[in-house]
């Protein structure tokens, strides 16, 4: 049982990156999966549980009643590699950025526009992270998961994982029965460079020979110039996803908003931007206390400091029945809340 060192009473602030002060009842660091087995074994794995990674998708909005798993799986190996492609597997506590960061430098292509996206490998694949034209699902092989119910180790293939827009079985259909423990990329060791996404393609279009050194330079730099660093101003990124609308919806709001911006997803289904509603319903730069709406980015909502996880909620709440009223669209929270 030595491998079991679980605390009581932990604070979570140092764990999520609102910055929100809440306990866990119970805290445990899983650094092998035979720790998971034998918690299993014990009898704790019935408990109600939480895993943990960086705390960056997350709202806790009261005490975690319950036992937190703390992911601090390490290790990366290459696991395959011919002329062509290179399958590299990262166990799921290692930081996102620093593993984008060590396939950019050896030039395997990718991962690239996923540059500084905070986080944990073994998150990544639950909500199919995504940024600057490129998606986690993209370049993932394979992964392997700890079933916390029956100790089952699954490997999932690429479909198996029912990838869609921030999402994945993870997060959806069998939410929380899957501890990730690790997962493998296949990788281009030719670089095919994406450079279509706007933002980015405005800086590198006239650009010869890109490569994808310069491509995660550039997302880094466009990132750091758009979103509040959570080490400076507590936040969790994108706290709504962007709607998804049909042919029809488009067409009613166009017709009460011709300037909306959209973007195609093909089978008559369209993306439009949360952003641009929430500044348009006037919330950019909002602030009522200690929480607020980033006034760069209006999907970052923030805590000043010493806010509450409900007073986040709440905020959340009004600009959702804000957009509703105003463009009879339902934003859906892509942040989790505990
Ligand atoms: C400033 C900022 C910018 C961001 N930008 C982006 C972006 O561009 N694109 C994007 O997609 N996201 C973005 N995010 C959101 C976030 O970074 C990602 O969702 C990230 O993958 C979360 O990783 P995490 O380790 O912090 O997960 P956590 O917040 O710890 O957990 C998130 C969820 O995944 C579950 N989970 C965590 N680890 C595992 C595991 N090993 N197995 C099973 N379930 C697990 C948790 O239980 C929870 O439900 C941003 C966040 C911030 C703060």
């Amino acid at each position: 049982m030595d491998m079991l060192k679980i605390e009581n009473d932990i604070s979570l602030k140092a764990f999520n990156t609102f910055g929100i002060d809440v306990k866990a009842a119970q805290f445990l660091t899983i650094q092998s999966v035979d720790s998971l087995k034998v918690l299993r074994q014990e009898g704790f794995l019935a408990k109600k549980m939480l895993i943990l990674g960086g705390g960056s998708n997350l709202l806790f909005t009261n005490d975690f009643q319950g036992l937190v798993l703390y992911n601090s799986l390490k290790g990366v190996e290459i696991v395959g590699e011919d002329k062509h492609y290179i399958m590299i597997k990262a166990w799921g506590g290692e930081s996102w950025c620093d593993f984008v960061d060590y396939t950019v430098k050896n030039n395997w292509g990718g991962l690239e526009n996923l540059s500084l996206i905070p986080g944990t490998v073994g998150a990544a694949p639950v909500q199919n992270i995504g940024a600057y034209g490129a998606e986690l699902k993209d370049c993932l092989y394979t992964l392997e998961a700890f079933n916390l119910e029956t100790g089952e180790i699954k490997e999932f293939s690429n479909s198996l994982c029912a990838f869609g827009y921030r999402d994945s079985i993870f997060k959806n259909k069998e939410k929380g029965e899957w501890f990730v423990l690790n997962v493998t990329f296949c990788l281009d060791k030719n670089p095919n460079p994406r450079i279509t996404y706007a933002p980015l393609n405005n800086i590198l279009k006239n650009k010869i020979d890109v490569n994808i050194q310069e491509i995660s330079a550039t997302v880094k730099q466009i990132r750091r110039s758009k979103l509040p660093d959570p080490q400076e101003l507590c936040n969790a990124g994108s706290f709504f996803k962007n709607p998804v609308l049909s042919q029809e919806q488009l067409n009613n709001l166009q017709n009460r908003r011709p300037n909306l911006p959209y973007y195609n997803l093909g089978n008559h289904q369209y993306k439009i931007s949360a952003a641009w509603l929430i500044e348009k319903a006037g919330w950019k730069g909002y602030r009522n206390g200690q929480v607020g709406v980033n006034g760069k980015q209006p999907l970052v909502l923030v805590n000043f400091g010493g806010a509450s996880g409900s007073d986040i909620l709440n905020l959340s709440k009004q600009i959702q029945s804000s957009l509703f009223k105003k463009f009879g669209i339902n934003l859906e929270r892509e942040v989790r809340v505990v």
